[in-house]
């Protein structure tokens, strides 16, 4: 049994970030530090359901609480197993293996390349400018790239900033392929693009329940995009892959929404306090609509991934990389867990001084 055994294309995959947790405070994962969903808390106590049934084929009460938030049609949406898996479908609905390109910025998500994978597709990065923003006609591309899959995040993960909306839309009339626009933090920036899914038909909106909404345990994604792509990538998803209770938790989210708008607010009052600490630190800052900040650190940022986890915290670090030399990544806390962090940083930061 070697790795010969496995298909040529995916050879190469190695197991994804999975850390050692134990005890520690996760300020590396983006999720929402208020803590779980409470109507989705409140949904799942005392839950009686018949575990003998299927959940719906394409999670249509879901779709149709979608549908009423955003005053679109159930048929506009596609629902599944995180965005991941969403991202996944639409790679394998309109990447032709070896033949498309898919492109995404580079720096940037990076299960992005992992997908690309899976499908076949031929990887292309189209490198930001100084400020993390897009280059629209590197992000477009030329002769068949065209007609690729692009797809970038917006805010843009690692880097946290949102792209500007008029590249976006220079991109989407120009671009003769699919335009996926992943907004797995866009609550943060209050800004969304899921408005235009019937003004530009290449246009694919993914969203997630992970991060403001506090449901990463869930595992519930979906994407928007006119009534055509849908039923496209309705027609490729892995049918029943949202779970009913997931599903159920998912609506009842949707119903009081107050949780987020809190999650969102707490964000944009600590985000400036906490980058303004950092700052004091010696980190330099990159501006953030994100729950994150992307830093370059005063030290060599191993020693201090390393002393925070030491000191029961764990940050993201994305200190090797080319264009985020140096700099971790942590998310933004409420104004204890920040203290905490930035307590540890000048802990650190002062011992490697010494
Ligand atoms: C966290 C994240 C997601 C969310 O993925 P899920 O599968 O929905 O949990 C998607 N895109 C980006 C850029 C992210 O950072």
């Amino acid at each position: 049994m070697d790795r010969s055994m496995m298909r040529k294309s995916v050879r190469g995959l190695t197991t994804y970030y999975n850390p050692d947790v134990g005890n520690a405070i996760r300020m590396d994962t983006n999720v929402n530090v208020l803590g779980s969903n409470p109507a989705a808390e409140a949904y799942i106590e005392g839950l009686r359901i018949n575990t003998n049934t299927y959940p719906n084929t394409y999670s249509d009460g879901l779709r149709d609480a979608l549908a009423d938030l955003y005053g679109l049609k159930r048929d506009n949406f596609v629902v599944g197993n995180g965005s991941d898996e969403m991202i996944n479908t639409a790679f394998t609905t309109f990447v032709e293996p070896g033949v498309t390109s898919v492109i995404q910025p580079y720096p940037s998500y990076s299960l992005y390349s992992y997908f690309t994978q899976l499908s076949s597709g031929i990887m292309k990065e189209a490198e930001l400018d100084e400020d993390f923003q897009l280059d629209p006609d590197a992000m477009i591309g030329k002769g068949e790239d065209r007609k690729g899959v692009l797809i970038m995040p917006s805010p843009n993960n690692p880097t946290g900033n949102c792209f500007r909306t008029k590249d976006i839309e220079e991109i989407l009339s120009k671009h003769e392929g699919i335009v996926i626009l992943d907004e797995a933090y866009s609550e943060y920036a209050r800004k969304t693009m899921i408005d235009k899914v019937d003004e530009f038909d290449n246009l694919i909106v993914c969203k997630t329940f992970s991060k403001a909404y506090a449901m990463a345990a869930f595992r519930v994604g979906y994407m928007a995009s006119n009534l055509k792509v849908a039923d496209m990538l309705n027609s490729v998803k892995v049918p029943y892959s949202l779970n009913g209770i997931s599903e159920g938790a998912a609506i009842a989210a949707l119903k009081d929404r107050s949780f987020v708008e809190r999650s969102v607010s707490m964000v944009e009052e600590q985000r400036p306090k906490l980058a303004k600490k950092m700052e004091t630190l010696g980190f330099e800052c990159y501006p953030s609509d994100a729950n994150f900040i992307l830093a370059r650190a005063p030290i060599d940022h191993a020693k201090l991934v390393e002393g925070m986890k030491k000191r029961g915290i764990l940050i993201r670090d994305f200190g090797t990389k080319r264009r985020t030399e140096n700099c971790v990544r942590p998310t933004v806390g409420t104004e204890e867990l920040n203290k905490l962090m930035t307590d540890a940083m000048e802990d650190i930061i002062a011992e490697e001084s010494r």
